[in-house]
């Protein structure tokens, strides 16, 4: 995507003419034949900037943008999962009847499960989960000790489900990134301490990307277990139903709370207020449940066998983006949490054949200056090359993108001392700066 500048010793440019993000508003037909009207604003904004392009049903190619996007997710999931202990392996997508049968999930999860047979006839499923196969693999290792635990186990792969109701963009799909952490623990107590550190994990996750969940309490579903909570994003598109408390701590899913109840059942002077939440994580302590069907145990202070205590964490990935992009948007433009934005800075020089044509110069020189000097704005500045447009034209291109920083080199540049025109699309404040001044504000 990158084309290299007039000298050798400069890096080379991103260019937006150069970048593959296609507009989809052709298809908007065809789209709304395969996916049922695009009812929600992430799903339209995301098809409209070239960022997701619909393939089938609740599946979607995620373009260039979206990628890079959800590769500076992972790294920030990377490091909370690391920070509390976490290792990341992979397993396989393609997951064999036998250990599904064998906790009896094969039949449980009814017509969500993806099932293929391979060209023996042997049955598999494309996992929507990963607790047997996890748990097997712990189970192989016969000498796994008391003092390696506990051991958390994660990984950050596509999830198959046959949802009844694919929709809304990339909120719901069939086909979806999904981070799994299992947990192994010597005892209940342990494992509870892990539940804990984990969900604070995901406490600093979602504050670092400036999303405001709601811990709520969850129902355990078909995963099974004791102790459950869903992090929340509060937003009227939001298929789940919460239960607050307006005078305490109190939050649950609406699924956990005996019905009708409006008093709240902690505090029992406050009223619960509902509202609609994204589900963008999810915890369980599963207890022995998949470890006793598995037989995975560790040899314990009393060198006998005991099963460990597990637990079980899930972010979704894809939806994590979906859902920001859902509630941190205008209806014209995206915005970005500022650490997943797939580029930082756009530079938008004039329009070719003005009279400040000399700026187009200045504008390829500051970005050279800005990733010089900010090596973490390396691979982040783009160049809006597209000189036969309107800066007006490219500067409303760059809303719908939502860049983070957007600076306009026009007359102002040519003059002595220069000065950029820096439009904050976060806050939508505009200043005017000298070079110094832009390279403090990045
Ligand atoms: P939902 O109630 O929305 O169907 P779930 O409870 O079935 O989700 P979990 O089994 O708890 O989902 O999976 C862990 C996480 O994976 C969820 O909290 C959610 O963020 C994400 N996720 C689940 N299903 C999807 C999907 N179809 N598309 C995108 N992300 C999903
Ligand atoms: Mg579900
Ligand atoms: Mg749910
Ligand atoms: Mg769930």
């Amino acid at each position: 995507v990158s084309a290299s500048t007039n000298s050798r010793h400069m890096k080379p440019t991103l260019l937006v003419s150069r970048l593959y993000q296609p507009s989809n508003l052709r298809d908007v037909g065809q789209d709304s034949f395969l996916h049922g009207e695009m009812t929600c604003k992430s799903q339209r904004l995301m098809q409209q900037a070239g960022l997701i392009h619909p393939s089938n049903p609740g599946c979607y190619y995620y373009l260039p943008a979206t990628v890079r996007s959800v590769e500076k997710l992972i790294r920030v999931i990377d490091q909370e999962m690391q920070e509390i202990g976490g290792q990341k392996l992979d397993m396989p997508s393609l997951c064999s009847a036998e250990l599904w049968k064998a906790s009896e999930r094969w039949d449980l999860m009814g017509k969500e499960l993806l099932r293929l047979k391979d060209r023996h006839g042997g049955d598999y499923c494309l996992a929507p989960t990963h607790e047997e196969a996890v748990t097997t693999l712990v189970a192989h290792q016969t000498s796994l000790s008391y003092k390696q635990l506990p051991l958390l186990l994660y990984q950050i792969t596509r999830k198959f489900r046959d949802e009844p109701k694919p929709r809304f963009g990339l909120l719901r799909g069939r086909e979806f990134y999904m981070k799994d952490m299992y947990s192994f623990d010597v005892s209940e107590e342990a494992a509870y301490q892990t539940y804990e550190s984990v969900c604070q994990a995901y406490t600093r996750l979602f504050a670092r990307l400036g999303l405001h969940c709601v811990q709520v309490q969850a129902d355990t579903g078909n995963i099974g277990g004791k102790l459950s909570h869903e992090f929340q994003l509060p937003a009227d598109i939001g298929e789940d139903r919460l239960l607050l408390c307006g005078n305490c701590s109190f939050a649950a899913n609406i699924e956990t709370v005996s019905s009708d109840r409006t008093d709240c059942p902690q505090c029992r002077t406050g009223t619960l207020v509902e509202s609609k939440g994204i589900e963008v994580g999810h915890t369980f302590y599963l207890g022995k449940k998949y470890s006793s069907v598995f037989n995975a145990t560790f040899s314990n202070a009393q060198n006998k066998l005991a099963e460990a205590e597990m637990g079980c964490f899930g972010l979704g990935v894809t939806r994590i983006l979906a859902a920001a992009i859902e509630v941190m948007s205008t209806e014209e433009g995206i915005r970005w949490p500022g650490l997943l934005a797939p580029y930082q800075v756009c530079v938008v020089p004039p329009k070719k054949g003005s009279k400040v044509d000399k700026a187009t110069i200045i504008a390829e020189e500051l970005v050279q200056t800005l990733t010089v000097t900010l090596p973490r704005l390396r691979g982040e500045v783009v160049l809006d090359d597209r000189t036969q447009m309107t800066i007006g034209r490219r500067l409303k291109d760059a809303s719908k993108l939502g860049y983070p920083y957007v600076v306009v080199v026009g007359q102002g540049a040519l003059e002595e001392p220069s000065r950029f025109e820096v439009i904050c699309q976060q806050t939508g404040a505009t200043m005017f700066l000298s070079q110094e001044g832009l390279l403090d504000l990045l």
